[in-house]
């Protein structure tokens, strides 16, 4: 083990395994996303039930009308086929659990159909 090729011979190995690995990590994650690419997501006022359409933000977000924090993230219930309050995010991650709807215990979607009532924002 005193021959100094085969350090080299390991070292070139383990720089070419973490350059392949880096690239195929890297890929197209790497790309900055625009506003355009985020997804959009449905909002409930938690004081009006108004409901809105927009851009995904950190909630509770701004009510464009009454200036307030009160739009919470809403979940679509594919059974009451209609949106429902979830809470914030952030708890949504920390709780990492199926939301489930209180009336049908149907597994709530992040996605469903925008409801033509929504106030864009
Ligand atoms: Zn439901």
């Amino acid at each position: 083990m005193r021959d100094p090729r085969i350090w080299i011979t390991v070292v070139g190995l383990a720089l070419g395994g973490w350059l392949i690995s880096s690239q195929l990590s890297g890929g197209p994650r790497s790309l900055p996303v625009t506003q355009d690419e985020l997804a959009d997501a449905v909002f409930l006022c938690r004081e009006s039930g108004e409901l809105f359409a927009g851009k995904v933000r950190p909630t509770p977000a701004l009510h464009p009308i009454t200036g307030k924090e009160t739009l919470l993230p809403a979940l679509y219930c594919p059974k009451c086929q209609q949106w429902e309050a979830a809470p914030a995010l952030e708890q949504q991650q920390r709780a990492a659990m199926v939301l489930k709807c209180a009336k049908t215990k149907a597994a709530l979607e992040r996605t469903g159909p925008v409801p033509e009532t929504a106030t864009r924002i």
